[in-house]
């Protein structure tokens, strides 16, 4: 049975910016690939998320593929911060450009996965019915994609319109003239409250936890830095690569400690004005010093203040948590849109939402009275996605037991007791702490590599070994609990989603760092791993 026959050497589950580009990069090498995509379209992160303000915050001539020079020159980005339908018309594009279509099935959700030890191969079982059988399963379904909703008592009587922002209806929504709530103050919710705020008749925002937002000042990229970014995009891409988070974020220096309060603020005015994520990057000890920390929270809670006209209003908006806590937050007009009268925030960081009601949110007793309820209440981060599949490895352990007290993985790559199984930004990888699409590369790159290595030294079967696992999950624990965003509770940790076991989700140690490790991994003949 070893050498049964498999229907696709490969089955990829996913067709956002990972699963799209394994397809690419596993075809170039002669292998027969299937992909599986719930959607009706490429895209992943970018088909789903069309809440009202989707828009990548990050700069999206980074935010984007690097591994074909052509598509690089050729794709022209029009905005900054390119909103959810220019990013979903560049996925459509690579997927024509590059003829990915005929090998990506749609409309298909896998059900399940389960090693077949005798035969060295994937059983894949989909909605459909079928079931498909392959050498190598990756996954690449993405960290950010199964979505929370919470259960809050009496969701389902509510007598108006329910959405969440992660499944937005293709054809939009129209709020002009409703009264609509918003639960959830995180990027998704920040992003979306200002443009719903410029339609409804009302707005009442559920404010569990202020976050810390940064203006983007998007704007429509000009045609003389286009030019210059694709004339020097291997040196751009190269440095970026070199930076902790793979972003080009110039750091103006150790710590924010070690210059005055004047040279601290306008470097914080400068990044402000510059807008975007790489306030983040100011001083490198924003992790490892409260103190430093504390001056930029305080800088951002003055701006708060600034802003909105109420003072008891700016006070809830000004964020308690350490700054970068949670993943900081990208945001246009979002302070600006509580001096606007129909908007009201309610502070719930005390209370909860005691239930939902038909006629709206109940809250310490009152009922908030709305037509169209918003859950921008997040995602079961990293892990989520994973777990919702069945998926079975030897001697049929599920993934769900294994990793019943928190996900381990090494590498975030490879699962000890899940063969020829691969995870593109898995738990233990620094993913949702970098530029995706790089850090999506990366594996990519590695994996295709790593198949090629099996198949020239004439192996078919690759397992994580238990010991190096373990050591990896230690390590990625360690370098996590280094860090202040480990005092917190966040997503990275698990902590939004009620009995997630707390764990830290992303590896913490840097971009270079781990892509060192990689490498180093892959020329040790795959050290950690048993190939046979
Ligand atoms: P999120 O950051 O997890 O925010 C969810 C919000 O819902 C939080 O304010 C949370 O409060 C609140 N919430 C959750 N459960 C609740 C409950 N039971 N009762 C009341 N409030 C509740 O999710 P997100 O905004 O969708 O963003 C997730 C991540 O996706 C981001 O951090 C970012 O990495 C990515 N993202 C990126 C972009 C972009 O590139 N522009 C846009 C959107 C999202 P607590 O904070 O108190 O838990």
């Amino acid at each position: 049975m070893a050498n049964a026959k498999p229907d696709f050497d490969a089955v990829v589950v996913g067709a956002g910016f990972a699963g799209m580009y394994m397809l690419y990069r596993l075809r170039e090498r002669g292998l027969s690939v299937r992909v599986f995509e719930t959607g009706t379209d490429v895209g992943g992160t970018w088909y789903w998320n069309r809440y009202p303000g989707a828009r990548v915050d990050t700069e999206t001539m980074f935010y984007s593929y690097q591994f074909s020079e052509e598509l690089q020159q050729e794709w022209e980005w029009k905005e900054r911060y390119p909103a959810q339908a220019e990013l979903s018309a560049y996925a459509r594009h690579v997927a024509d450009r590059f003829e990915l279509r005929p090998d990506i099935q749609f409309e298909t959700r896998v059900d399940s996965t389960v090693w077949d030890e005798d035969a060295g191969l994937w059983r894949v079982e989909t909605g459909d019915g079928a079931s498909t059988m392959a050498r190598y399963c990756i996954m690449a379904t993405g960290c950010l994609s199964a979505v929370n909703t919470p259960e809050f008592d009496g969701l389902n009587d509510f007598a108006g319109e329910t959405y969440h922002t992660a499944h937005w209806p293709d054809e939009g929504v129209d709020f002009t003239g409703k009264r609509v709530a918003v639960i959830g103050t995180g990027s998704s919710g920040v992003q979306s409250i200002p443009v719903i705020a410029e339609q409804a008749a009302s707005l009442h925002v559920f404010q569990r936890t202020a976050n810390y937002v940064i203006p983007s000042h998007n704007r429509a990229m000009e045609a003389d830095e286009v030019a210059e970014i694709k004339a020097n995009y291997p040196e751009l891409r190269a440095r970026a690569k070199k930076s902790f988070s793979g972003n080009y974020f110039p750091v103006a220096g150790p710590s924010a400690l070690a210059v005055s309060k004047e040279e601290r603020d306008r470097e914080y005015e400068a990044r402000w004005a510059q807008g975007g994520l790489a306030f983040m990057a100011a001083y490198a000890d924003f992790q490892t010093s409260d103190e430093a920390n504390e001056t930029a929270s305080a800088f951002i809670r003055n701006k708060i203040r600034g802003i909105v006209d109420d003072s008891e209003v700016a006070e809830l908006l000004a964020p308690k948590q350490l700054f970068l806590c949670k993943r900081l937050c990208v945001g246009a007009g979002y302070y600006e849109a509580y001096n606007r009268d129909s908007v009201a925030l309610i502070d719930i960081s005390e209370t909860t939402i005691e239930r939902i009601t038909p006629e709206g949110v109940c809250v310490d007793g009152r009922v908030y009275e709305v037509d169209a309820l918003v859950l921008a209440t997040g995602f079961d981060a990293v892990t989520g996605a994973l777990k919702r599949i069945d998926i079975q490895g030897v001697g049929a352990i599920t993934l769900r037991d294994k990793w019943e007290d928190g996900p381990r993985a090494y590498l975030g790559l490879g699962i000890a007791g899940f063969p020829n199984l691969f995870t593109i930004t898995g738990p233990g990888s620094p993913s949702v702490l970098t530029n995706m699409i790089p850090s999506i590369e990366q594996h990519v790159d590695w994996i295709a590599d790593c198949i090629d290595h099996m198949r020239s030294h004439d192996k078919s079967r690759i397992e994580a070994e238990a010991e190096a696992e373990e050591a990896w999950v230690e390590h990625v624990n360690e370098v996590g609990d280094l860090s202040l965003r480990a005092t917190c509770q966040s997503w990275y940790f698990g902590s939004n989603i009620p009995g997630k076991p707390r764990v830290v989700l992303p590896y913490s140690g840097g971009f270079p760092v781990y892509v060192r490790k990689c490498d180093e991994v892959a020329a040790n003949g795959y050290s950690g791993f048993a190939l046979s």
